[in-house]
């Protein structure tokens, strides 16, 4: 794909936001950006900061719309209606395949950030992708569509970041374990940064991951370990499951595949009174008359995670440790992170770095498909893609990334 293609970001939350301003800045090569939730003003007021903190002068078109992604008709027509080539997906993980169908009615290209949860369904067996996303893949090879999943960060960059390690350094990946710190604090009590219900289950649901070549499950919390994280010093990080060990065990050759994520003793503290509550849970139980899921009622009473950007401070460090041999047969180990500062994604595009570091790597794929570098015809995740134009470009989209060796 060489023509300017259009984009069209369907949900206007943190991440939603953050991956708008940044298509906006590449309007030479991306062309119109529109984004669309089901509430419109909301939509508006994120095009109005965009607008007013880039003093934008716009020769393209930035416009919003109203649309409910779990309608596919409703987003194909939306897709013609903004000529959009790509699609960005970062609304709520449940509109998934919705936006996928949509997107092969119209061939336009499809990029997300999360897999697809399925209202009310957990404890979907691993690997988590092949559950639904990958039972689609025979219909984008058919049409020749690209659909590019898990484009975030982690998900995301850190496949992309396995790849590198793949392509450039090990002849053999044996174990990759993703690594995860936000030392920032926003100075509220409680808070999730990124869609509640999506986060609390994801950390509340029993943890999958894959040693020795098998799938293990095991309760949330019960395994740990300390981390010396680069700038940020050490920190406990625990076992949690996540999507991209569902595709980087299928993909990569590796024996062991697992994320860990650090906690603060607060945050460990108030998620225990809530999970031990009922609190977490995602039945809906009777509250005089009314039907209510308990999840759905903590995610109305907490801050937006949108809300928390303008007083966060500190830094996020994620990145994947991959061990293997090198064409030498000697073992390795790299440490290939990055560091994003909450302060500076504010300065820059308004947000905080979970959705900014969510964003990037969106916008980085989407700019690659338009390129043609990823523009493969076909449903992928990011670990089966070129790494080389991801690494390249990504620094110049504002995230940049290192890599430590680590003792083998
Ligand atoms: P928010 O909850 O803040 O925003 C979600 C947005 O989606 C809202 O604008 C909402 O607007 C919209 N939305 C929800 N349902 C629909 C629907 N049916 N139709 C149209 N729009 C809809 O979430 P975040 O911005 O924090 O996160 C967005 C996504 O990014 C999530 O899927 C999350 O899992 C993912 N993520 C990925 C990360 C990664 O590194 N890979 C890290 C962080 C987040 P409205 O309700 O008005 O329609």
């Amino acid at each position: 794909m060489h023509e300017v293609p259009n984009v069209l970001i369907i949900g206007a939350g943190g991440v939603g936001a953050a991956t708008a301003h940044k298509a906006a800045l590449n309007n030479g090569e991306l062309g119109d950006v529109w984004l669309a939730s089901r509430t419109p003003s909301r939509c508006a007021a994120v095009l109005d900061g965009i607008r007013r903190r880039s003093n934008m002068q716009s020769n393209f078109r930035l416009a919003h719309a109203e649309v409910d992604a779990k309608d596919v008709d409703a987003v194909a027509r939306l897709i013609d209606r903004a000529r959009a080539r790509i699609v960005i997906n970062v609304a709520s993980p449940h509109v998934n395949l919705a936006v996928l169908d949509a997107c092969l009615k119209t061939g336009a290209r499809y990029i997300d950030t999360a897999l697809y949860e399925k209202e009310g369904e957990i404890g979907m067996p691993p690997p988590w992708y092949a559950n639904y996303e990958w039972r689609l893949k025979p219909r984008f090879e058919a049409a020749g569509v690209t659909a590019i999943l898990g484009a975030g960060f982690d998900p995301g960059a850190v496949n992309a970041f396995c790849a590198w390690a793949g392509k450039h350094h090990l002849a053999t990946i044996e174990s990759i374990d993703i690594l995860d710190v936000n030392a920032g604090s926003h100075g509220r009590y409680f808070a999730t940064n990124f869609d509640a219900e999506t986060n609390l289950r994801e950390i509340a649901e029993d943890v999958i991951y894959f040693d020795d070549g098998e799938w293990r499950t095991v309760s949330c919390h019960t395994r740990s370990r300390t981390f010396d994280f680069p700038k940020l010093g050490e920190f406990t990080v625990y076992s949690m499951g996540h999507d991209e060990i569902h595709s980087l065990a299928v993909h990569t050759g590796a024996r062991h595949v697992e994320f860990w994520m650090a906690f603060s003793d607060q945050y460990l503290k108030v998620f225990e009174v809530l999970h031990r509550l009922g609190l977490l849970g995602h039945e809906p139980v009777n509250v005089e008359g009314q039907a209510v899921v308990p999840l759905k009622l903590l995610k109305a009473l907490l801050p937006d995670p949108a809300s928390l950007a303008p007083d966060y401070r500190g830094e996020v460090c994620i990145g994947a440790l991959v061990g293997g041999r090198d064409r030498d047969g000697r073992p390795r180990r790299l440490f290939v992170y990055s560091l994003c500062d909450h302060a500076r994604c504010y300065e820059e595009v308004g947000a905080q770095a979970i959705s900014y570091t969510t964003a990037v790597p969106a916008v980085t794929a989407a700019l690659l498909i338009a390129r043609g570098d990823w523009d493969v015809g076909r449903m992928v995740n990011v670990e089966e893609l070129d790494p080389d134009p991801f690494m390249a470009l990504m620094p110049e989209l504002g995230i940049d990334w290192h890599v430590r060796e680590e003792a083998a």
